[in-house]
């Protein structure tokens, strides 16, 4: 038997109409702030993510999953590497949606130039090469948001409120949310606040581990967020961001807050909150189920004005947030919310005769091209046979066809709870039947 890949899933049944619902609500949500929906390819070249993501992130040093053909991955071997390929054949699968989604941005040039803020989002499956386990998988689903050309803080706190009114459309009680938010500064004040964390952890250098040490000089900032608890501990005392900032960053800040407390949104302040990855500034944010802390963030986002640049663009100021399908599943699991909903039911037509099986097909046809989900027998099977079937297919409606009805251009319509049965006329068979099921 064939296996899935290790950390992907199946989306089927229940969990694939909890999928779409999920996407039907992000529509929803988004659309009255002007947000449309964009779609790039699952794979981009490793550059992309690279100048966006970062070199020094864990992501892309140790998650991204490569792409090569079976022909190019001879001609690595026999040349003992990568050295000497184009750029164009370093591919990665998509680890994060915002890295292409600029990329296309700039590429198919609709990055604003003074123009109207281009406003994007997007329901796709991300891969990251991570250790599988509960709500973290190799491939999983994010449904983000992407703002280019708004540099003001109404739009980092609307943003964030798009973020919390979509969890509650979801079924999510705002009372269960944890939204934490900080602002890591510019490429103003950034550089000096990385330095002072660096030498902050060189300072500490024997307190913490290896791979704390190691982040000192590839990416210091991360040390933050390190599994070992020590070094947390350690990390407490270090300079934190919101005291680093310069007079614009902080500026900046205080009023993305002004907002949120206008709009009403609880947040917390975590001066020690920094987002993974390097293209973020300024503002970023963080949401965790309080309910059960256990499943890990379920979204996240934040500012990232040196991004456009970073892919080949003219400077454009960018903010965006994605949230992981799995774990709003879990949260909602949680909740005690079910977002896939009842299985649809469907109409059933069912002959009484097989010769009536022409009959029975144009009915069927009739009340599909009416938009109504219908369902028949394609087996030749006895009509006892086939009620079981319509019960199967959850048929709240049977429409029975037989040589009676046919003689007189006529349907019988057979209620499958109350086993009541009436007669129209074949004409007006679709809009009956669409009548009884409002
Ligand atoms: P990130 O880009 O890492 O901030 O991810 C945004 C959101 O995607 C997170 O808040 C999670 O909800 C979700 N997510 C990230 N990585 C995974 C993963 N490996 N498996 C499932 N969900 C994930």
């Amino acid at each position: 038997m064939a296996n899935k890949a290790e950390g992907t899933e199946d989306l089927y049944g229940a969990r694939m109409r909890a999928w779409e619902r999920m996407q039907a609500v992000a529509r929803e949500t988004f659309a009255p702030y002007g947000f449309d929906a964009i779609e790039t390819p699952a794979m981009e070249q490793v550059s992309t993510f690279v100048h966006g993501i970062g070199e020094s992130t864990d992501v892309v040093r140790k998650e991204m999953f490569r792409v090569f053909s079976g022909a190019l991955l001879e001609r690595i071997f026999e040349a003992g590497g990568e050295q000497g390929l184009k750029p164009k054949q370093r591919l990665a699968m998509r680890p994060e949606g915002t890295a292409g989604v600029v990329r296309a941005a700039v590429e198919n040039n609709f990055v604003p130039q003074g123009g109207a803020p281009v406003k994007l989002w997007y329901a796709e499956p991300m891969f990251r090469g991570e250790r599988p386990q509960k709500g973290r998988l190799r491939q999983f689903h994010q449904v983000g948001i992407e703002w280019l050309g708004a540099p003001d803080p109404a739009a980092d706190a609307e943003c964030i409120i798009i973020l919390m009114d979509f969890y509650k459309r979801l079924g999510l009680a705002p009372e269960h949310l944890h939204l934490a938010i900080n602002s890591m500064g510019d490429a103003a004040c950034r550089p000096a606040y990385r330095e002072k964390v660096r030498q902050f952890i060189l300072d500490h250098a024997d307190e913490m581990c290896d791979e704390c040490r190691e982040r000192a000089e590839i990416n210091p900032l991360r040390a933050f967020d390190c599994k070992n608890d020590h070094c947390r501990e350690v990390m407490k005392a270090a300079p934190l961001a919101h005291d680093n900032l310069c007079e614009a960053c902080a500026e900046h800040y205080a009023q993305v807050k002004r907002y949120l407390d206008e709009a009403g949104v609880t947040y917390e302040e975590d001066p020690t909150l920094v987002r993974g990855l390097d293209y973020y500034t300024r503002t970023v944010f963080e949401v965790e189920y309080a309910a059960d802390p256990a499943i890990g963030a379920i979204g996240g986002g934040g500012r990232y004005d040196g991004l456009v640049e970073l892919e080949g663009g003219k400077p454009t100021p960018g903010i965006g947030f994605a949230v992981g399908f799995e774990r709003i599943m879990l949260a909602l699991e949680a909740e005690g919310v079910d977002l896939a909903g009842e299985e649809p039911g469907c109409v059933y037509v069912a002959g009484t005769e097989a010769d009536l099986r022409p009959n029975v097909f144009s009915t069927t046809l009739a009340l599909r091209r009416a938009g109504i989900r219908t369902e028949a027998d394609y087996q030749g099977r006895s009509l006892k046979a086939q009620f079981k079937q319509a019960d199967k297919h959850r048929a709240s409606l049977c429409v029975v066809i037989g040589p009676d009805e046919v003689a007189a251009g006529t349907a019988t319509i057979r209620d499958m709870r109350t086993h009541e049965q009436t007669s129209v006329a074949a004409s007006g068979l679709a809009a009956r039947v669409q009548e009884l099921l409002a």
